[in-house]
């Protein structure tokens, strides 16, 4: 996979791309991801990629000349298609499930928006999807295409190291995830449920999975409504 990010502030991304798993997935080749500054595909002196709204109002809105002049010069870098996604709060909520389906394609572009916002002209004549990460609104795109960026990347087959970890996460089938515990068994007065300690297989699946049912219950039963 190929995924190209649009910023007007790329310093903010090392921190993420260049730790742990992510880090450990472009080392693997998994993923390959480049950091593009808007400002070099300004045509203005002062590489302003940002202007007063039409009809008045407050702030300012990204132009849609430069991200156009992004997408289609990095588009020119590689032969097929690329989803191009537009973060915005206004965009269609992001999911796990969302996140497998990108998962599988080859060429992704993120666009991270400032400001007011981005000229609605990317919205309608360049961008394929809008994704929000949550209904609140953030100072700029960076922190959701970082947390795209994340999803997806570990759900690249071969990026985590045991797969059956991606099997029995929170979200697969419409639960969450049963309790974990790790050693030692007992920490302060509290000992871990003694069915984990017992070796019997079978008993310990059963478990977990009546545990993932009852914390799905108390804790979302939305979800529990989605399995029918
Ligand atoms: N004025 C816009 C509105 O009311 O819809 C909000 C603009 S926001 C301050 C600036 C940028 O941050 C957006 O263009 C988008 O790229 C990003 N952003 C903010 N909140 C987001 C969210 N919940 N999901 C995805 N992107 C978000």
């Amino acid at each position: 996979m190929r995924i190209d990010i649009i910023t007007i502030f790329p310093n903010m991304f090392s921190a993420v791309l260049d730790e742990s798993i992510i880090k450990r997935a472009q080392q693997k080749d998994k993923v390959a991801i480049f950091i593009h500054d808007l400002r070099c595909y300004s045509l203005d002196k002062h590489h302003k990629v940002d202007d007063r709204p039409f009809g008045g109002g407050s702030g300012m809105v990204m132009q849609a000349g430069p991200i156009f002049r992004a997408v289609q010069a990095i588009k020119r870098k590689f032969k097929g298609r690329a989803k191009v996604i537009l973060l915005s709060p206004q965009g269609k909520s992001f999911t796990q499930s969302y996140a497998k389906k990108l998962s599988k394609c080859s060429n992704l572009i993120f666009i991270c928006g400032h400001y007011e916002g981005v000229d609605e002209r990317v919205r309608q004549y360049l961008a394929d999807e809008e994704i929000s990460i949550g209904d609140y609104v953030l100072t700029g795109g960076e922190l959701p295409a970082m947390v795209l960026v994340d999803s997806i990347v570990r759900l690249i087959p071969g990026v985590l190291g045991d797969k059956n970890s991606l099997n029995f996460e929170s979200f697969e089938g419409n639960l969450l995830e049963y309790p974990q515990y790790s050693r030692p068994a007992k920490f302060r007065r509290w000992s871990v449920p003694e069915i984990l300690v017992s070796g019997a297989h079978d008993k310990i699946s059963a478990w977990r999975k009546s545990e993932a049912f009852k914390r799905t219950r108390q804790r979302r039963p939305d979800l529990l409504k989605k399995i029918g």
